[in-house]
């Protein structure tokens, strides 16, 4: 709670009115800050076209990019959170819930969707960073986990978009246990022989980074995607130095090893129908 209120506007300085872009036409890319025309990074499957931003997109935009559109059936709707712990922070979880509700968002943080991807039959979750930060409660782990036993039992390849600030607190221990929950799951496919990918995005932290974004058979990353456990800010300030140019993104994880291939927006279903023939048909 904060201790003091803001009575009046905040002041805006001539610099800060001409900043303000409208909403619209144009938009402005975050990284190279140019204006760029809206129709033109859609049709460049919203990735900047001067600097190679890629900017984030919702999961119907991605199971578009990956199934085509529309060519694709939703798993696991029906799977709904409910607020075991009556959590009430600066708001009560169940009245977020309930607005979240209201706003549509009945897929939760993540969708699974079935289609074919190649011609093969395959299951991709997405998350979806809109709902709660990506935040992964027991709705998340759940859904997952009968997505992996699908592909377990179906022979199915799985892959994973992930795109979230971690565990859900509102959810508390709950939320921590589906780190364990989905991982275990993902042996099955192993076992089974299934290939799992797993496509970190931008931004990929917490208990996901911790759990199944890493646990791919092969871990792909965005460009510029920031990934790690804990944010950049909290690192520096425990470990009281600077640190390196770049840290945490994809590029430099691919240096580190710790992500096998960064891949453009614009060749990763190529991409990922090659892998899936190669490790799977
Ligand atoms: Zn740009």
């Amino acid at each position: 709670m904060s201790w003091f209120k803001r009575k009046d506007k905040k002041i805006q300085t001539p610099s800060e009115q001409k900043a303000k872009i409208p909403e619209g036409l144009w938009v402005k890319c975050n990284q190279c800050k140019e204006i760029v025309y809206r129709k033109e990074v859609e049709a460049n499957q919203m990735v900047c076209p001067k600097c190679n931003y890629h900017f984030p997109i919702s999961p119907t935009q991605r199971l578009n990019l990956v199934f085509g559109e529309g060519k694709y059936s939703f798993m696991f709707r029906e799977i709904r959170p409910t607020d075991p712990l009556n959590f009430v922070a600066a708001k009560r979880y169940k009245d977020q819930l309930e607005k979240l509700e209201k706003l549509g968002k009945i897929d939760e943080a993540v969708v699974v969707a079935e289609g074919k991807l190649g011609k093969i039959n395959t299951v991709v979750a997405v998350m979806d960073f809109s709902f709660l930060g990506g935040s992964m409660g027991s709705v998340v782990g759940e859904k997952l986990t009968r997505a992996v036993e699908y592909c377990a039992s179906k022979k199915r390849p799985l892959i994973i978009f992930s795109c979230s600030g971690g565990a859900r607190m509102m959810e508390g221990a709950i939320s921590l246990m589906q780190m364990a929950k989905v991982s275990a799951a993902l042996g099955l496919l192993e076992k089974a022989g299934i290939p799992y990918i797993s496509v970190l995005t931008h931004p990929t932290t917490g208990g996901v980074t911790a759990s199944f974004a890493m646990l791919g058979d092969l871990n792909i990353a965005e460009p510029g995607a920031l990934i790690g456990f804990a944010g950049p800010r909290v690192i520096q300030q425990t470990i009281k130095a600077e640190l390196p140019e770049g840290f945490q993104r994809s590029e430099f994880l691919l240096e580190h090893g710790m992500v096998d291939r960064v891949v453009d927006r614009k060749n990763l279903t190529e991409e990922l129908i090659k892998i899936i023939r190669l490790l799977y048909a």
